[in-house]
């Protein structure tokens, strides 16, 4: 056995393969991987838990013997089937450490499949701090970048524009490390490579100074909202914006940088009790009585209508509570399409809502910013970018009625020419990519050149990106 763990992949007998791969083989029983929300759900030939590079390595060499598909997956946060597959799915939770911080050059280099959580406290005991982050810190560090996973700024870019160096296991079995200097092309796909270019073994990443967040949050009518938008967009350094298109309200909040104390905001008794619980039971009457939907979403717009103001340290700011599993739809506006955007959603809402058997929307519509950027499939390329997302809530994970809603904000996004979040459901193919992605044949060069064998190509890859015929409801749970 010595002998084979310093042997080559290639050399191992097929049996003895089998034996190096078995500890890290999990058990049919548990093989069954869904994706936070409950929308998605596959069972793969074969789930394999690495906890180490080699172990990667004996993936795809078993992959390649047998000609399979080979799916990374992380922590499985992407609302689409994005980290699906029927074939070899690997998980890269045990490939969680952090290999180095330099606190002078302000970079971490740390594994792929650490949780954000995780490298928080790795960058708070050295006095560091993530620039910019989404709504949670439950994804993998790959993950996010791979989806070129976004928060909010007008000067900010998506996560992925902070990555300085990136080490791949390819296809073929070699590893390679690729930046804006070494293997450039490599690169630029690989920041935004939905795990179709290679495993994403280890990331370096640019980090800050440890910062706290001041958060300011206050209420504005929508009119309001919508004249004063630019103004509001540019007026801090991370502005976003909750719109509860049943009050034609929107929940402002501005954070900025700040020396002052923590002073947190908000109560148990207020956020848990009310905020979540009572929402949750309200939101799921809402089923069997649609007008409920609409008192919920009242009740949630009041239960957070005061002036408030909260200092944290800055992951606690960035991130909010994502409340229950969902469905969900994203997309990146050319900024100054947004205003012009917005206007139109909000016509189609106030027609639903007037409408006694329209569409129910639940809360809230999110409204968010990035900088431009440089990274090929990245959703801000060349753009500065205002996000537009919806979700509708499944109570106590039960389904509810979404597509039709979703379905008209789609419209609405793609005449604004919106580019989709890639791990949320959209309907692009090759197509329509090629038209709003000018490197988009680049990204598929790449892809082809290091994975002719079409290894990671998974069934959203084959649909979206290669445009086969591929069923978007192929791995849908059933309600
Ligand atoms: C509650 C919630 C809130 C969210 N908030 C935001 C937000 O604020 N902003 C935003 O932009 N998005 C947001 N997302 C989306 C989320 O950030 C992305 O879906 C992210 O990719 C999830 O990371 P993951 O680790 O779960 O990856 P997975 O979903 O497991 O995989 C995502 C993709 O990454 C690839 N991948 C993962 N690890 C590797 C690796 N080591 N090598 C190569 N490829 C790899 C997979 O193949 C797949 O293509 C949110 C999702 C949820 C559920």
């Amino acid at each position: 056995m010595a002998s084979q763990l310093t042997a080559r992949p290639q050399d191992i007998p097929l049996e003895n393969l089998y034996n190096l791969l078995e500890p890290i083989t999990v058990a049919p029983t548990k093989a069954i991987f869904t994706n936070w929300a409950k929308t998605f759900i596959c069972a793969p030939a074969s789930v394999f838990e690495p906890e180490n590079e080699f172990q990667c390595e004996l993936v795809l060499e078993l992959a390649r013997r047998e000609g399979k598909v080979v799916r990374v997956a992380a922590v499985g946060h992407s609302p689409s089937d994005l980290a699906c597959t029927k074939e070899f799915m690997l998980r890269t939770t045990k490939l969680n450490r952090v290999l180095e911080v330099n606190t002078e050059k302000r970079y971490v280099v740390a594994q792929g499949g650490i949780t954000l959580n995780d490298l928080h406290q790795h960058l708070e005991k050295n006095n560091l701090a993530m620039s910019n982050l989404g709504s949670i810190s439950d994804q993998s560090l790959a993950g996010v970048v791979s989806t070129a996973t976004h928060g909010s700024g007008i000067n900010y870019g998506v996560i992925s524009t902070h990555v300085m160096a990136l080490s791949l296991l390819l296809a073929d079995g070699s590893r390679v490390t690729c930046s804006r200097n070494e293997r450039p092309e490599l690169f630029m796909a690989s920041l935004c490579g939905l795990g179709a270019t290679g495993i994403i073994l280890n990331v370096q990443l640019e980090v800050e100074p440890n910062f706290r967040l001041k958060e300011v949050q206050k209420s504005l009518p929508f009119e309001e909202f919508i004249q004063q938008f630019d103004t509001l967009a540019h007026s801090s350094e991370h502005s976003r914006f909750w719109w509860f298109p049943t009050k034609d309200t929107i929940r402002c909040s501005y954070s900025n940088r700040t020396l002052e104390e923590n002073r947190p905001s908000g109560s148990w008794w207020w956020n848990t009790l009310f905020g979540y619980h009572i929402v949750q039971l309200l939101l799921f009457v809402g089923r069997y009585f649609p007008i409920v939907t609409i008192w919920t979403s009242n009740l949630a717009c009041w239960l957070s209508s005061g002036e408030s103001v909260g200092i944290d340290d800055s992951y606690k700011i960035f991130n909010v509570d994502c409340r229950y599993p969902q469905y969900t739809t994203e997309w990146a506006i050319p900024y100054e399409n947004s205003q012009a955007c917005l206007r139109d959603i909000r016509t189609y809402l106030q027609k639903q809502l007037q409408d006694p058997s329209g569409v129910r929307p639940h809360f809230p519509v999110e409204i968010r910013f990035s900088a431009a950027d440089d990274i090929w499939m990245s959703p801000s390329y060349g753009r500065l970018t205002c996000w537009i997302g919806i979700v509708q809530y499944k109570p106590y994970g039960f389904n509810v009625a979404y597509r039709k809603l979703f379905n008209a904000f789609e419209e609405a996004f793609i005449r604004y020419q919106g580019r989709p979040h890639w791990a949320k459901t959209h309907p692009f193919g090759p197509e329509k990519l090629r038209q709003t992605y000018p490197h988009f044949d680049d990204f598929v060069n790449v892809i082809d050149s290091v994975d002719p064998q079409k290894m990671f190509r998974n069934e959203y890859i084959q649909r979206h990106i290669m445009g086969q015929s591929i069923d978007q409801r192929i791995f849908k749970k059933p309600a």
